[in-house]
């Protein structure tokens, strides 16, 4: 994707940036999940360009428990009766040219019945819709950078990133500045990811103390919500406090 048509998600990115929470790209997330879990039940569902896109990748099972966990039964039921209309006459195919023991393949040789069977156990609808997303969005940081003042003071004024954001933030980097700019974008990066994750880690820190009698009648500070702030920037999850 080039330049310039990234403008369509500044809108997004500029939210989770203002957004109070330990990674930015974390609250980019979970808005991308909570879209796309209302998007799978809801009206455009229907539509049957998407439906052959569910039918074909299924749902992990983190993503087929928040769809449980939804009140639209009849969504999640349409969902589910054209998923196994698919996979049935699939795998009832494949089944016909699969038997191990017709000596088509080897004793150790994936048939195509085990591929297909592992293709639809690793794939999900939704993690793929919130990858295509968070993919723009990530080109659209380093298009706002490149473009924007504001978000750039806003970008300096985060509350730095989680270890996986963090990874991918360099190497999106890495494709989009050089030189110079490349230098000082991941040198700024850097700081921020360590201020804050020290800030974090001493949080923890307080946070245990506050267990010693020693330390019964000290104030609290900033440790009272220290487990899930570190779980986000351990493990990228920011659950809605
Ligand atoms: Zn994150
Ligand atoms: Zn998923």
């Amino acid at each position: 994707m080039e330049f310039g048509k990234e403008k369509i998600y500044t809108i997004p990115v500029n939210d989770a940036f203002q957004e109070d929470s330990e990674c930015p790209f974390c609250a980019m997330e979970r808005k991308l999940e909570e879209d796309a879990i209302a998007f799978t039940l809801g009206p455009s569902y229907m539509e049957d360009d998407v439906r052959a896109m569910t039918d074909e990748a299924g749902f992990c099972k983190p993503h087929m428990r928040m769809l449980l966990a939804q009140e639209n039964k009849l969504g999640l039921a349409l969902m589910l009766s054209t998923h196994l209309k698919k996979t049935n006459k699939d795998i009832k195919a494949l089944q016909k040219h699969s038997p191990k023991a017709s000596g088509l393949f080897k004793k150790n040789e994936e048939s195509p019945l085990e591929a297909y069977l592992d293709k639809v156990g690793n794939s999900c609808f939704i993690c793929r819709r919130i990858e295509g997303f968070l993919e723009k969005f990530f080109d659209t940081v380093f298009y706002m950078w490149k473009s924007d003042p504001v978000f750039r003071d806003n970008f300096k004024n985060c509350k730095g990133f989680c270890m996986e954001h963090y990874s991918r933030l360099l190497k999106t980097a890495d494709k989009r500045l050089r030189g110079k700019e490349l230098e000082e974008f991941c040198q700024l990066a850097g700081e921020l990811y360590i201020r804050n994750m020290e800030r974090v880690e001493e949080d923890v820190n307080w946070f245990i103390n506050k267990f010693d009698y020693r330390y019964k009648d000290e104030p609290w500070k900033n440790a009272k919500d220290a487990i899930p702030r570190a779980v986000t920037k351990v493990n990228s999850i920011l659950d809605k406090q």
